[in-house]
């Protein structure tokens, strides 16, 4: 038993809080119960990077929203030692254990979704335990892929053709860093589409489709981001900007072989938010931090569990017609995009500073957000009690662990 405090390097907290984890978790499925629940929606239910962001928050809105078994896979640690495991660990542990005790089916597999042994545990599972699934949600964000050959390849946050000039927020200062990076090379280009980009999204649909396990009229999505202009140097213009494009490929690729079980492929371009794999990005503290505080004057901000469960209410399975682009995407940004909120962020985003950063921005809410993703913060949680680190989730044979 120990006392576990923050500590933060960089962008990083290397400590998770276990109650805090699960509060937070208490928290998300309190939101879900909160719109009632639903018979329109999917009852078996495949996530893959199910323990964070997006992937934690579409498990936890079809669980306790539809009533949905739930299939997880994700790569997270468990602790060892005085080493406490990575948030994912503990939110996973604490949905498994709330899903479970609401009678709810709940399985987890451990490992490097882009290989192809923890596709087949995946497939076995779903095989001997729900027959098929309904839907299919892949949410990954990975910051590196290891090939069927066996090399390595790793994804970069850069800028193409320009070099990109920005500021960044010091977590524990709080004071404004240049942020200067060179464009990426092609190399870098193509790596980052291998990890981030629609290929391996394909490759699982491809393995379950061959087990017969896609059910008649079964959904896959895949979530994105395009964000504002202020971001779209180092975001969508970026290495990140050319894998979400091919996001857009793979979907196309998809129509066909979802269309054989009278199913869809969708890529849904979310909200931003404070996420492991965000905080990740250079200057996306400034512009979250300004974001945020535009939409809760406005009264429209939401976080990954609000953004899930009005998708799959409103828009997957909401009955009515879905906001397509041009582009044939679902769009669930369009509170962020609109132009009185768009318009706070471009006049101010030149001018913040350590001076004005309270009266400007939201970054209180921004770093509560981060340090909430870690447990901490979280309200009705005691920090100055000891608190057991070594939490056991039930996993898959075939999981790492
Ligand atoms: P996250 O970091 O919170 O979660 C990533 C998930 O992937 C975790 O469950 C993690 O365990 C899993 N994972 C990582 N590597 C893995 C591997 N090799 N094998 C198995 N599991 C692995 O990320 P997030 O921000 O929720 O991102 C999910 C998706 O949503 C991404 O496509 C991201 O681009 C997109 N998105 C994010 C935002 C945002 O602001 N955060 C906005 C729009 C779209």
């Amino acid at each position: 038993m120990t006392i576990i405090k923050p500590r933060i390097r960089g962008f990083l907290c290397t400590t998770a809080h276990p109650v805090g984890c699960a509060k937070d978790v208490d928290n998300q499925i309190a939101h879900v119960q909160s719109q009632g629940k639903r018979d329109d929606g999917p009852k078996r239910v495949l996530i893959i990077g199910a323990s964070g962001g997006y992937g934690l928050a579409s498990r936890i809105s079809t669980a306790f929203g539809f009533g949905a078994s739930t299939v997880g896979v994700f790569f997270e640690r468990p602790a060892s030692g005085n080493r406490t495991a990575s948030p994912g660990w503990y939110k996973t542990a604490a949905f498994t254990e709330r899903a479970k005790a609401a009678g709810l089916y709940t399985a987890n597999v451990n490992g490097d979704a882009f290989s192809d042994e923890i596709k087949q545990t995946t497939c076995d599972l779903i095989e001997k335990d729900l027959g098929q699934v309904d839907l299919v949600v892949y949410s990954l964000a990975a910051p590196a892929r290891q090939l069927p050959d066996g090399s390595l390849v790793r994804s970069t946050l850069k800028p193409i053709g320009e070099p990109f000039e920005g500021m960044t927020i010091d977590f524990n200062t709080r004071e404004l860093r240049p942020v200067s990076l060179e464009p990426a090379n092609q190399e870098e280009v193509s790596d980052t589409v291998k990890v981030m980009g629609g290929e391996d999204w394909e490759l699982w649909i491809a393995a379950l489709k061959e087990r017969g396990l896609l059910a008649p009229g079964c959904v896959t999505t895949n979530y994105t981001y395009l964000g504002s202009e202020v971001t779209w140097p180092i975001y969508h213009h970026g290495t990140i900007g050319k894998a979400k494009e091919d996001l857009d490929r793979a979907q196309q690729a998809l129509v066909e072989p979802m269309a054989s079980v009278d199913g869809k492929a969708y890529v849904v371009v979310m909200k931003g938010l404070v996420t492991q794999a965000a905080s990740a990005i250079p200057g996306m503290s400034i512009y979250l931090s300004l974001l945020f505080k535009a939409m809760k004057e406005a009264g429209n901000h939401e976080g990954c569990i609000e953004q899930t469960t009005r998708f799959f209410n409103t828009q997957l399975f909401g009955g009515g017609d879905l906001r397509l682009d041009e582009g044939a995407r679902i769009r669930m940004d369009e509170l962020e995009l609109q132009p009185e909120i768009q318009q706070y962020v471009a006049d101010n985003w030149s001018s913040v500073s350590a001076d004005n950063l309270d009266a400007l921005t939201d970054f209180d809410g921004y770093k509560q957000a981060f340090l909430e993703m870690h447990g901490f913060e979280v309200a009705g949680t005691d920090y100055d009690a000891e608190v057991e680190v070594d939490v056991a989730i039930e996993l898959q044979a075939g999981s790492a662990d």
